[in-house]
């Protein structure tokens, strides 16, 4: 393939990624979204590998082979709820990639016509690295503290803050340092084990209720990673992907940032100036249970039900049955609505697509600024498997590690109905208010087997 050829599919493969995101900002055009992207992904690598500064076909041919069969076992494999995991160490692979593109570059520097494009090639190696390796350290926190091998509460070493300080003005002089020298090797390496050190301290930083935000935040860093890898390696179609990622993840971090109610600068610097935490785990009070039938007798008198899901109905796969009972009361004359919190479950859009897959219909979904005023009004809610998203410890106490945070106001509905296992926490670790309020009633078990009893009592 002649380069000007392959330049053309790099453009080609380009708008597809763009109409890619374009299809995957809304639901209904989300499947068109991935067929694009698979697209111009698959154009892009034809491209790359018939053009003609690719060497070692047949090792990229193993390498993709090999890639490729993990990918599939792995993407086969993975539940919903694994989502997050699976992205963050994804993003850690991007880091990677763009620490050992750096050293390579560095190692193999291609000939520079002036010394300007010298000093620029030197940059463009110490900076792919640095954001590299931070990505890659900060997105295997991320991947533990999800997978709940890492502990979720925030690391809180003394000082912090100035020790991530540090780290950049030291980075910072090393770079001039790197590059007064002509390209220390020293000086590579030295930043680059404070760089992992800087992602790890980062995101270890960084408290449970707040990891939506920190994964958004990965995946932008690792779009900015592998735009970096493509200066280097002098590839476009690398830059304009990794630009467009990197600003993507950052556009759904600020809006992540937003529903946190966060700002996008403590995001970046980590921990959020969360200097104060209060435990707020142990129980406080009494709290009262109710059975499936009763809560059946419950819906049956209300004229309006809104229905929070949360984590626990994708990890108890309880939408069809949820879907049942929607359709159930609809046909009795009773108003039910789904009001959304934007970081429920484990995954942006995670309920969304959870109750689309269950067919209930678009319009009675709702996000939470536009369905939180109407908890006044409502008759019943039932709250499935949700539990820091319907806290109002965010609102009420200013100690709680997730003060501040905007909330599912379910407790002004006349009834709650909190559907989970235990009084465990969710996955801040900080304990509901909700659960000992005179309005609430608690249905202990397994979300589907309870939402199936409920529908049979219907
Ligand atoms: P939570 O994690 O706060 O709570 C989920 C609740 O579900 C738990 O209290 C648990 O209680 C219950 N549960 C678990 N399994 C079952 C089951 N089989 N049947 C019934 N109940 C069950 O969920 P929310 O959705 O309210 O909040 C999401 C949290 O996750 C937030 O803190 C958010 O910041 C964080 N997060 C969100 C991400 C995103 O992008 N959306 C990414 C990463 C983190 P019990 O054990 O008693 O059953």
């Amino acid at each position: 393939m002649s380069s000007g050829l392959v330049q053309a599919a790099y453009i080609v493969a380009a708008l597809f990624f763009i109409m890619s995101l374009a299809g995957l900002s809304k639901q209904e055009s989300a499947r068109s979204g991935n067929y694009y992207g698979i697209t111009g992904m698959a154009i892009a690598l034809i491209a790359t590998i018939f053009g003609p500064d690719a060497q070692g076909f047949t090792w990229v041919i193993i390498a993709m082979v090999i890639g490729a069969s993990i990918g599939i076992y792995y993407a086969k494999k993975v539940e919903m709820t694994e989502m997050p995991e699976l992205v963050a160490i994804l993003h850690s692979f991007v880091g990677m990639a763009a620490v050992l593109v750096g050293y390579n570059s560095y190692i193999d520097a291609p000939e520079a016509a002036t010394h300007a494009e010298h000093v620029i090639h030197l940059v463009e190696v110490f900076l792919g690295v640095f954001i590299g390796a931070v990505t890659f350290t900060g997105s295997i926190v991320a991947f533990g503290k999800l997978r709940g091998v890492i502990s979720s509460s925030p690391l809180s070493i003394p000082h912090k803050h100035k020790w991530n300080l540090a780290a950049i003005v030291v980075s910072v002089l090393l770079l001039i340092y790197f590059v007064k020298a002509d390209g220390s090797m020293f000086a590579l390496i030295i930043m680059t084990l404070i760089a992992f050190a800087f992602g790890y301290h980062l995101v270890a930083s960084i408290g449970g209720a707040d990891m939506p935000v920190v994964v958004s935040m990965l995946n932008s860093y690792s779009g900015w990673a592998a735009a970096a890898a493509g200066f280097m390696l002098a590839n476009d179609l690398l830059i304009v992907t990794g630009a467009l990622v990197g600003s993507s993840g950052a556009i759904l971090s600020y809006i992540m940032c937003k529903a946190m109610n966060r700002s996008f600068i403590s995001v970046i610097a980590g921990g959020f100036g969360q200097e104060v935490v209060i435990s707020t785990d142990e129980e406080q009070g009494e709290h009262r249970e109710i059975t499936a039938d009763d809560v059946a007798e419950l819906l049956k008198n209300s004229k309006s039900v809104i229905i929070t899901p949360g984590y626990g109905m994708a990890v108890a796969q309880a939408q069809y049955p949820v879907q049942d009972i929607t359709e159930k009361l609809r046909s009795l004359g009773i108003d039910v609505r789904f009001g959304i919190h934007p970081v429920a479950g484990r995954l942006p859009g995670h309920m969304n697509v959870l109750l689309a897959e269950a067919k209930v219909p678009y319009d009675i979904v709702l996000e939470m600024d536009e369905i939180n005023d109407d908890f006044p009004e409502t008759d019943t809610v039932l709250v499935i498997g949700a539990n820091d998203t319907v806290n109002p410890a965010a609102l009420e106490d200013p100690n709680s590690p997730i003060a501040g945070m905007p909330v599912l106001e379910v407790w002004n509905a006349q009834n709650v109905i909190v559907f989970k296992r235990s009084m465990n926490t969710g996955y801040a670790g900080v304990q509901n208010p909700l659960f000992f309020k005179e309005n609430t009633s608690m249905l202990f078990g397994d979300a589907k087997e309870s939402v199936d009893a409920i529908s049979k009592a219907l």
